[in-house]
């Protein structure tokens, strides 16, 4: 059930054609898993914050840095040196204050996933290096859980939806390994990314819309230019196809 003061902060959304309390209630009811507290996890939990799912999950084990600040918006100069997990629970608890956020300050392992993802509903992959979207990937397909991927590098982005048996992996398609390290980024561009992994999240939560599933949308940031490729299954995956 909603609170009065609940109406009150939903209201504008609420009032979307085919929103309404019962599309608000399934997103309470929503308990997001966010792999990553950085640039795209940045806009991707605060908007889900404030959308109003029930609980949110979110996992790092780093700590901030200067140069992380051009583009995780989760965190602030003030917290230099803070776990980003803990800097991630200040501010969405004071962002919206009628959720609840739980926070993992530890590394996704092969070994720990499972128990990690445990109680969630859609898992959101905020990372930045293949080895571990690959973990993450794995254990969504073995859980049956939807997993919003998304990348981003310089002004580029891609992001999909991966439905467990019913669309590619990213095993499908991704490079096993991260090729670039640092990856150059405009904070701009998880901008843009992290914030459509909050919409793909609200559309998978309550029904409404189409979400990128089967396809990769790529986002051109230098050009303007969004345009989306289909994913073909891979025959041989190793994850899905077994
Ligand atoms: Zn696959």
């Amino acid at each position: 059930m909603l609170s009065q003061e609940e109406l009150a902060l939903y209201q504008r959304q609420l009032i979307i054609k085919g929103w309404g309390k019962e599309a608000q209630e399934k997103i309470k009811n929503t308990h997001l898993f966010i792999a990553g507290a950085g640039g795209l996890a940045s806009p991707a939990a605060l908007y889900c914050a404030v959308a109003g799912f029930g609980k949110i999950t979110i996992c790092d084990f780093d700590t901030i840095s200067l140069s992380n600040l051009n583009r995780q918006i989760l965190h602030n100069h003030s917290r230099m040196g803070m776990h980003k997990a803990d800097s991630a629970y200040a501010t969405l608890t004071q962002t919206n204050p009628y959720i609840q956020v739980e926070i993992k300050n530890t590394k996704i392992t092969a070994k720990n996933i499972n128990t990690l993802l445990e109680n969630s509903h859609i898992i959101l992959d905020c990372l930045d290096n293949f080895e571990t979207r690959h973990i993450l990937n794995k254990a969504c397909v073995k859980l049956h859980k939807p997993l919003i991927h998304a990348g981003v590098e310089g002004f580029s982005g891609q992001l999909t939806v991966v439905i467990p048996h019913q669309t590619p992996c990213l095993s499908c398609f991704l490079p096993k390994k991260s090729i670039k390290n640092p990856i150059p980024v405009a904070g701009v561009t998880p901008g843009v990314m992290g914030t459509l992994q909050a919409m793909e999240a609200i559309k998978l939560a309550t029904g409404l819309g189409i979400v990128t599933a089967g396809k990769l949308l790529l986002f051109d940031g230098l050009a303007m230019r969004f345009s989306s490729i289909t994913l073909e299954q891979n025959p041989v995956c190793k994850v899905c196809r077994k």
